[in-house]
């Protein structure tokens, strides 16, 4: 079946060299870079260098040293900034996306009688919901009433006319994923935050599966507010400290959950009884950085900003367009459905596909040498990832699937469910 084409889409990638800066698992093709992406040299040097200064500086670290400790947040966020399409001051490196999601709600959802609706949608990520629906109690409002979730057609997309009909003037807050974590689907967020602004309605967005994939313009659409996690094509490493958005029209206010770190820096040590915040993004970090989270993504930074986020989406475009081919070429035939949608300004870097067996296919997979990822009931997640995947990689991958549908090797596997995230 190979036709060939891999090994030379491989030789005129020019994306290719970076592949050896990263560990690579020996026995595998790693194709779950969406939910962890892989450790990379740079990441493991600055890792080690971090732990070098503690040693080195002790107290002093938070003032001396290649990447002093006090500024770390905000000059890790200045670095994520040209990621998002943000000024450096809009971006501050911290939290996590649910614990980030709660202190942009703190701040911002401000609800009144006439507007307190927050609008999200139905295949919105647990954490996200988990942490709307706990706003809401918060401000004694019951859940059912004030969180009205956008519906899907087909169970995979949502249809931005459909977001737009739920834009009431009761609507406070938009809150929507860039791109969806099941389907892979990517929303036309400048279109959305351009109809929720023009009923007043304030926009958050969460790139957890967008962000390091592609170029984004937060500041450009006039993005309120957003989060995302460091962990998945950023490359952070497990636990990476989180990113944090926040427009600079919004510049200026207390955060809904104060904390020193959130200080002017200027005023931090004057140990006040009143907190005097930053003037910037800064001000929505609540404590001390968490110092051994952020130093892996410095380093790996470094190979994304060498190889930039246009040619990193460039790449990912051309290997899922690849893969998808592959999967219509090869495993059309043995029911596998692929409910990403295919036009590029539609989709991330991820291709999902619907199969009745998949929990079974999955187990298969990961013996057969093949790591994707299953989410229940039906749907493998398949992410080639521009960095460190190659067209080969696909090439075999696909192959392999095809010889555990051809054996009915997954026949084997209980219908068990995975655990794993
Ligand atoms: C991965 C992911 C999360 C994870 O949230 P954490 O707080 O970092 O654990 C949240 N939302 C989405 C959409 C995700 O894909």
């Amino acid at each position: 079946m190979d036709d060939g084409r891999a090994w030379e889409l491989d030789q005129s990638d020019p994306v290719a060299y970076v592949r050896e800066q990263f560990h690579l698992p020996q026995d595998a093709i790693y194709l779950d870079g969406n939910s962890l992406g892989l450790a990379s040299k740079t990441a493991e040097r600055v890792f080690l260098e971090a732990f070098d200064e503690w040693k080195t500086y002790a107290i002093d670290g938070w003032s001396h040293g290649q990447r002093p400790w006090l500024y770390n947040a905000e000059a890790l966020g200045a670095r994520l900034a040209p990621f998002v399409g943000a000024r450096p001051a809009e971006v501050v490196a911290t939290g996590s996306i649910s614990v980030n999601i709660h202190q942009l709600l703190s701040s911002f959802y401000r609800p009144t009688p006439a507007r307190s609706i927050i609008l999200a949608d139905t295949l919105n990520f647990p954490t996200d919901l988990y942490a709307l629906q706990s706003q809401l109690r918060l401000h004694d409002l019951d859940v059912a009433g004030h969180l009205l979730c956008t519906a899907s057609r087909d169970g995979h997309l949502i249809d931005e006319d459909d977001i737009i009909a739920n834009m009431s003037d009761q609507v406070a807050v938009l809150w929507l994923p860039t791109v969806l974590y099941r389907s892979g689907q990517l929303l036309d967020v400048a279109r959305l935050t351009d109809e929720a602004h023009r009923r007043g309605i304030l926009v958050g967005l969460d790139l957890a599966h967008s962000v390091g994939c592609m170029p984004h313009r937060l500041h450009d659409w006039g993005v309120d507010f957003a989060v995302w996690c460091n962990y998945k094509y950023m490359n952070g490493g497990p636990g990476a400290v989180g990113g944090l958005f926040v427009h600079e029209g919004h510049f200026g206010g207390m955060p809904g959950l104060a904390g020193w770190f959130g200080s002017d820096k200027g005023k931090q040590f004057a140990m006040d009884d009143h907190l005097t915040p930053a003037g910037d993004a800064g001000a929505y970090q609540i404590g001390t950085p968490h110092l051994f989270s952020s130093a892996p993504l410095f380093g790996s930074l470094e190979i994304m900003e060498a190889v930039g986020i246009e040619q990193i989406r460039a790449k990912s475009l051309r290997l899922t367009d690849y893969l998808m081919r592959q999967i219509d070429l090869v495993l059309a035939p043995f029911d596998f459905t692929v409910v990403t949608p295919r036009e590029h300004h539609r989709r991330g870097g991820h291709v999902s596909v619907q199969h009745n067996d998949a929990a079974r296919i999955v187990k298969a997979m990961k013996v057969a040498g093949i790591v994707p990822d299953y989410r229940e009931p039906n749907i493998i997640r398949l992410a080639p990832i521009a960095l460190y995947t190659s067209y080969q990689d696909v090439e075999d991958a696909i192959q392999r699937i095809r010889r555990i549908m051809m054996d009915r090797s997954y026949d084997a596997f209980e219908n068990e469910r995975d655990i794993v995230a």
